[in-house]
């Protein structure tokens, strides 16, 4: 197997674990009592928050494939943002102030 093909496999792998991820922190999120982030409120629009990243792709401030989900500041426990305190936010969703894990 050349590498370019195994290396497709195990992005696909790594995406497919990803998945059921997604969907455990929206559970847990439900779970610890935190009410979703209103994209509307004005926290959220000073910031450019949206519960959809593929909404702010074209924006010049979007960095490819930053998401809530792989930000520093999310917590993938509850779905918790420090930046939003006493909420959580979508996985799939994505700020300016968006930081990469270290
Ligand atoms: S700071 Fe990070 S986790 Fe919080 S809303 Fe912005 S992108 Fe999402």
């Amino acid at each position: 197997m050349n590498s370019s093909r195994r290396t497709f496999i195990k992005r696909g792998l790594l995406g497919a674990a990803t998945i059921p991820l997604v969907n455990i922190s929206f559970s847990e999120a439900k779970a610890s009592g935190l009410p979703m982030l209103d994209p509307n409120i004005i926290n959220a629009k000073a910031l450019a928050y949206t519960d959809d990243y593929k909404t702010v792709q074209s924006k010049p401030e979007y960095k490819p494939d930053s998401t809530c989900l792989n930000c520093s500041y999310f917590n993938p426990e509850n779905g918790a943002c420090p930046i939003f305190a006493g909420f959580a936010v979508a996985a799939e969703g994505w700020c300016r102030a968006w930081r990469p894990v270290r």
